[in-house]
């Protein structure tokens, strides 16, 4: 078996040198460089040998090889075709790793899951490309995609923003989308010269642990367009925000906002889930649309 150089910056340059291989900046080729960084997100990930992987985006397997060690198996998603060669090199000692060739944005995940996966203890870790992130997330989260949990790194700002508790000037419509469906924790924060090459922005470790109970919802649809038009008008008040959002008359939304129990002139960051679920539910859809 190799040693586990591939997190050493001289292997991985020595070995994409002998691929030919060049970093894709569209397609947010940032590896790790730092086996630290690599082992703690193993343990945050709370990996263990019941467990089976997703990996999104392994590029040369460092994460990969890290949590084939821990888990019972990993399946790991790469758009990259140049990586395939590279990943069936470094990570040939490992009988308990998959690579599928694909985007992890179209593939059908559920038969994804179905084909590869046995048991029902599945959890996600992810070194994300950034612009990306929300669209991932989005995905697995909508599609209520059966796992445990969902261990991603992502800028540092998008952490907070996804982890944020109302009154927090980074609470918003993700804090909102993503505190839904998970309980949200920043579990590490990552400087920029763990990578090769160096992002421009500084990362953190979230996981999204997700809820066996959810909020009670009258109409999920409602619920996130409520919030989405919430948000979209930051400075102004509930009111003012739903009214402009929503296409609405005043005097309507005012009706909803009073039988809710909520000042229309309070403003969006302040209100929880629970006060967001009670106003969306005395929307008839009719008004929505
Ligand atoms: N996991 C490796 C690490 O930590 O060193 C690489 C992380 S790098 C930030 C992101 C990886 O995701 C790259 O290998 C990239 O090619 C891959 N990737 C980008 N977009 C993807 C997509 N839509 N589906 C699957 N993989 C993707």
């Amino acid at each position: 078996m190799n040693e586990k150089r591939l997190y050493s910056p001289s292997y991985i340059k020595e070995i994409i040198d002998s691929y030919g291989f060049r970093f894709s900046k569209s397609l947010g080729q940032n590896f790790l460089i730092d086996g630290n960084i690599v082992r703690k997100i193993c343990e945050e990930g709370q990996i263990t040998k019941d467990d089976e992987v997703l990996e999104i985006g392994p590029g040369i397997g460092t994460l990969t090889e890290e949590l084939a060690l821990r888990a019972r198996k990993v399946v790991a998603v790469e758009i990259d075709k140049t990586l395939l060669p590279i990943l069936g090199e470094t990570l040939t000692d490992y009988d308990n790793i998959e690579i599928v060739h694909g985007d992890i944005l179209k593939l059908d995940l559920q038969e994804l899951f179905k084909e590869k996966f046995e048991s029902k203890s599945i959890k996600v870790v992810a070194n994300l490309p950034y612009y990306i992130t929300t669209p991932i997330i989005s995905r697995f989260l909508e599609e209520e995609i059966d796992v445990d949990s969902i261990l991603v790194m992502v800028q540092k700002e998008v952490a907070e923003r996804m982890g944020a508790s109302p009154g927090s000037k980074d609470y918003g419509s993700l804090s909102v989308f993503v505190q839904y469906y998970t309980e949200p924790e920043i579990v590490l924060t990552v400087p920029k010269n763990v990578f090769m090459p160096r992002p421009n922005v500084d990362s953190a470790v979230i996981r999204l642990k997700m809820r066996k109970e959810k909020i009670a919802l009258k109409d999920k649809d409602i619920f996130f367009k409520v919030v989405k038009a919430a948000f979209s008008k930051r400075r102004k008040t509930i009111l003012n925000s739903l009214s402009q959002g929503l296409n609405m008359e005043k005097e309507k939304i005012r009706e909803i906002l009073e039988k809710a129990g909520i000042s229309p002139t309070e403003r969006a960051e302040n209100l929880n889930i629970e006060e967001f679920s009670k106003i969306s539910s005395l929307f008839p859809p009719f008004n929505i649309y």
